[in-house]
């Protein structure tokens, strides 16, 4: 998507050397045309697909999962949570997800009252680096016998490995942007 790349390289920022803080426009502040045009595009790579929901996490995953679902005749959008809350806890799919940004395990939860058996989900998330989060969500779904129809990406880190962590779930991964590198603070893509 021209426009996405477009804007992360005016206005994203590496740190740490690999990772892009695109805080201004996907991760803190959001730009709402821009988010729109995302999901019109997922739209677009998943024409077809037939999509009863969509999943993503909490809380990047959930503004662009939001404008995606605009565009699959509004099915209803569920996110994974990170905290725990009482009255989820005890009838929740549960998966643990490592996050190499913040180097820990977190659990994330869905209710079993919002995925169901043979509903058709598409997955959609902020960002696809080493690909455990989408892993965690891709079992999130099979574990109520629901079907991963595809994995919606805004921003893939080709080089971290991700895709390849994925290829055995046999999951479609359609991503907006893919980094082929971030080498002294310069971002190319693919
Ligand atoms: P993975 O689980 O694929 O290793 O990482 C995906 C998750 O880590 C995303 O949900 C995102 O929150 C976070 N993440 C990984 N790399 C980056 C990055 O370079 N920038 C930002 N903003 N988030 C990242």
């Amino acid at each position: 998507m021209e426009r996405l790349k477009q804007k992360i390289l005016s206005d994203g920022r590496v740190l740490n050397g690999y990772v892009l803080k695109v805080d201004n426009f996907l991760n803190h502040q959001l730009d709402v045309e821009l988010l729109d045009e995302m999901g019109q595009a997922f739209a677009e790579r998943f024409a077809g697909e037939k999509v009863d929901k969509i999943l993503t996490i909490e809380a990047s995953g959930i503004a662009v999962a939001v404008m995606a679902a605009r565009y699959f005749g509004n099915v209803p959008v569920v996110f994974a949570k990170k905290t725990e809350s009482l009255n989820l806890d005890a009838e929740a799919y549960e998966a643990d997800v490592f996050s190499f940004t913040k180097q820990k395990v977190s659990r994330v939860r869905v209710s079993k009252r919002y995925l169901l058996e043979g509903e058709r989900v598409l997955i959609i998330d902020d960002f696809l680096a080493h690909g455990h989060a989408a892993r965690g969500l891709i079992s999130l779904t099979r574990a109520a016998g629901a079907i991963p129809v595809g994995l919606g990406i805004v921003i893939e880190k080709g080089f971290q490995g991700g895709r390849d962590v994925l290829a055995d779930s046999g999951v479609r991964i359609e991503s907006l942007a893919i980094l082929d590198s971030i080498e002294d603070g310069q971002v190319r893509f693919r």
